[in-house]
């Protein structure tokens, strides 16, 4: 059975592939990219963009232990339904994904999920800093991705070690980076808007003190390291500066860090209460300059569902907002339609990079590979309605916002899995 898409506009920067043409899949696979394809079933895809499906390299699926919050197979619903074929699955789950049992648990539970998952494991056992986790057993349970995400590690010593094993067993350190006691208590951007509402900020300080130790260490031991949703001016600062010094470091932000600010929380709304949280104007701006000028690799969401009664206390709240059905069109609507990135630029950043940084087989259209794809429509117009979105929770910051840039299909392995 073979399957073509007709008459797409074809964007896959991987492959230098730019254009007017059709997509034959067969088996799953890529099996031709070119002009006037056939095949048994045929979809005609006119007026819309053809791209390899998105990689979110920072989801929190909460399976095992958090369900109520969201699910494995939930979090690839939402996955499907923003063109993301793709994710890394972050390890705070209860238990914590530090063993190759709870690796092989989620490996299994996404088998017939629709999206294809991969699994960060923790850098320590249980996100204490207490004890490192064992770097073989994960690897060998399918784990691509170390990070003790949600709580840095403290130890910089066992952080350090896991740089410099992770690339003899082909996995990547992704950080989350944040000095724990200045960050302390700690619920929005520390600043004007915290002072006004008499509620603890966190520094941007505590964000920039963890860039610059993960810097420091693979300067040192010239391993790589990959920084998680960056926020702050002073962090991409860091990041650019080493990336000149020929540090192996590369980075993502996530859509609200270059669309929304610290106003946000002046409704007194915990759904724009993540961590890091939304900061300044300065800081956007500098974030959209990272981006623009190549020191910020990849966009990545963050996805992070909490239901409605935890967040419906303003300070009492978790952190963290879903993300994934969104990020596509709020990248072409911030950074596509304001001409600060093109097309196949954004498309880079949230599918090529990601899939490059993970080392997993994504982020492309060549003949032979998995038939991942979205369709989308890069001008039509939606407003974000949080009861509309596919996953369990509705935490949307961008929830009544007009968005422009349609996901209109999603095609995992040759099969449709969202329209
Ligand atoms: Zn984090
Ligand atoms: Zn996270």
């Amino acid at each position: 059975m073979s399957f073509v898409i007709k008459n797409a506009t074809v964007v896959s920067p991987a492959d230098g592939c730019s254009g007017r043409m059709d997509i034959k899949i067969e088996n799953g696979k890529i099996a031709a990219v070119g002009e006037n394809l056939s095949g048994d079933t045929e979809i005609n895809a006119e007026g819309l963009y053809a791209i390899p499906g998105l990689v979110d390299m920072h989801v929190h699926l909460r399976d095992p232990g958090q369900t109520a919050k969201e699910d494995i197979f939930t979090g690839c619903c939402a996955a499907a339904a923003g063109g993301v074929t793709s994710l890394l699955a972050m390890p705070n789950t209860n238990p914590t994904i530090d063993c190759g049992e709870v690796v092989r648990y989620v490996r299994e539970k996404a088998k017939d999920a629709k999206a294809r998952v991969y699994v960060a494991a923790s850098i320590t056992k249980g996100l204490q800093s207490k004890e490192p986790t064992d770097l073989a057993e994960l690897k060998e349970a399918g784990a691509v991705g170390l990070s003790d995400d949600g709580r840095p590690v403290v130890n910089t010593a066992f952080l350090r070690d896991a740089m410099k094993r992770a690339p003899q067993y082909g996995m990547t350190v992704v950080a989350h980076c944040e000095d724990l006691f200045l960050a302390e208590g700690g619920k929005i951007n520390e600043g004007e808007i915290s002072a006004q509402l008499g509620v603890k900020g966190i520094p941007a300080a505590a964000e920039d003190c963890g860039t610059a130790r993960e810097i420091a260490l693979a300067a040192a031991e010239d391993v790589p390291i990959h920084i998680c949703h960056v926020s702050t001016a002073t962090s991409v600062a860091l990041i650019r500066d080493a990336k000149r010094r020929g540090v192996k470091v590369t980075a993502e932000t996530a859509p609200h860090y270059f669309s929304l600010t610290e106003k946000e929380l002046l409704r007194r709304d915990a759904d724009y209460r993540m961590n890091p949280p939304l900061r300044t104007e300065k800081d956007v701006q500098a974030i959209i300059e990272g981006l623009r000028d190549g020191t910020l690799d990849a966009i990545a969401t963050d996805h992070a569902p909490h239901t409605p009664a935890e967040k419906a206390d303003f300070e009492k709240a978790p952190n963290g907002s879903v993300g994934m059905e969104s990020s596509l069109a709020v990248g072409i609507t911030y950074l596509v339609k304001t001409g600060i990135l093109t097309f196949d630029e954004l498309v880079e950043k949230m599918s090529v990079n990601p899939a490059r940084i993970l080392g997993i087989d994504a982020g492309t259209l060549r003949v032979g590979a998995n038939a991942d794809i979205a369709l989308v429509d890069l001008n039509e117009e939606w407003t974000v309605d949080p009861d509309k979105l596919h996953g369990k929770s509705k935490n949307t910051p961008f929830k009544g916002m007009t968005l422009t840039g349609k996901v209109k299909k999603t095609i995992l392995g040759g099969k449709i899995v969202f329209e």
